[in-house]
């Protein structure tokens, strides 16, 4: 199906490998000696998983995580030996293949830890991490349920059929102090798992936030996302600023160049006017690529070494940059975003790329949204 041999692509993610294991390296290397996941569920956060996973990897990453079994079966079905751990499933969820892959398994209820027994045996146990709600009010196991389920866990786990390897949890990256108190709850949660006669030999708690800005939550392994990808989860420091490299430029051309009069109306609506006569360029992505509606006369761009507006609505498949007095010709490169600064004005930054933080700053949103959601047509490029 790919024409790139004679077309070049009309858009294309190009994704720094190198960047990936080097952000993992640099994590790694200050939450020593607790291990790293690499979480790449949600196709790697849009950067493509097995390949993003290879590249973790290859940068030392001890495991890899993702949302649902689907996603681990994808990444053994890539060639993808290493330890996984999925954590989100159906209401009524099936192991076998799970258990068969090697893939580890999340437990939040009851029921998941029923259905993981059915599907262990003595030859092949499912191996789990029971995840516990220490406040954060989404999936674990509620806090009543913490010992009727431990003990349920122990009883299987004497019988061969599952080895209970991990107890996990996730935070609100609330307030610092919102955060230590899920971290005592996790502590008596580990209390009550002993006292059932349970030995998780890995305890996280931690994903990027916390593994950067809270030591005491690291454990023994912490689980990188947006970090992975060089980006940063806070609102107060860049990637730069935390020692990641972004890993992904988002990249078209212009396919179509036109000079317009002052006043003349831009894409549906006409929500933009030129205040003077300008040159148009037409970019083709839309919000079906993942461009968000709301850039809309917001975002900027790069063309020709100069940033520049967004302008009138993003339609379906394209939209409209502003150049000013700024002629430019069909095929000159665009680059949406990939640069590291963020925060501020990235051209005054002395950065050349708008960055994703940029980008999600315009559509009142955050960075995980931006790279996320690109969608297919997208070519992904790897380099
Ligand atoms: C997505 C996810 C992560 C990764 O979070 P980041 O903020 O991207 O580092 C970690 N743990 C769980 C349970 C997740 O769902």
């Amino acid at each position: 199906m790919t024409t790139d041999a004679e077309t070049p692509a009309l858009r294309r993610a190009i994704i720094d490998t190198g960047a990936i294991g080097a952000n993992v390296e640099h994590v790694r290397s200050l939450v020593a000696p607790a291990q790293v996941m690499a979480v790449v569920k949600a196709g790697g956060y849009g950067h493509g998983a097995a390949e993003v996973a290879r590249a973790a990897l290859d940068g030392g990453a001890d495991w890899l995580g993702v949302a649902d079994v689907d996603e681990a079966l994808a990444l053994r079905a890539a060639g993808i030996t290493a330890p996984v751990l999925a954590w989100l499933h159906g209401h009524d969820p099936r192991f076998e293949a799970a258990v068969a892959s090697g893939v580890s398994l999340g437990i939040s209820s009851r029921r998941q830890l029923e259905r993981a027994t059915d599907a262990g045996t003595a030859q092949h146990p499912a191996h789990l991490h029971l995840k516990v709600d220490t406040g954060l009010g989404r999936n674990g196991v509620e806090r009543d349920e913490w010992q009727p389920l431990f003990a349920a866990a122990a009883a299987a786990e004497a019988t061969g059929r599952i080895r209970v390897d991990g107890l996990f949890s996730h935070l609100a990256n609330a307030l610092p102090d919102d955060d230590r108190a899920q971290l005592e709850a996790f502590d008596e949660a580990t209390a009550v798992a002993r006292d059932a006669g349970l030995d998780p030999q890995l305890r996280h708690i931690a994903s990027t936030a916390a593994a950067l800005r809270l030591p005491e939550a690291r454990l023994d392994l912490v689980r990188l996302g947006i970090g992975l990808y060089g980006l940063s989860p806070f609102d107060d420091a860049t990637s730069h600023e935390l020692g990641l490299r972004p890993a992904l430029r988002l990249e078209s051309r212009l396919i179509s160049v036109k000079h317009v009069a002052a006043g003349t109306g831009v894409s549906y609506g006409y929500t933009y006017r030129p205040d003077a006569d300008s040159w148009l360029g037409l970019v083709p992505l839309g919000y079906a690529d993942g461009i968000p509606r709301h850039v809309s006369n917001r975002g900027s761009v790069w063309v020709n070494g100069r940033v520049h507006p967004i302008v009138g609505r993003v339609a379906m498949d394209q939209f409209v940059v502003d150049l000013g007095e700024h002629r430019a010709a069909v095929g000159d490169r665009v680059v949406l975003f990939g640069g590291t600064t963020g925060h501020g004005d990235a051209a005054e930054a002395g950065e050349p790329f708008p960055s994703a933080d940029d980008w999600a700053r315009a559509a009142h949103t955050i960075n995980y949204e931006i790279v996320t959601r690109l969608g297919r047509r997208v070519k992904r490029v790897y380099g």
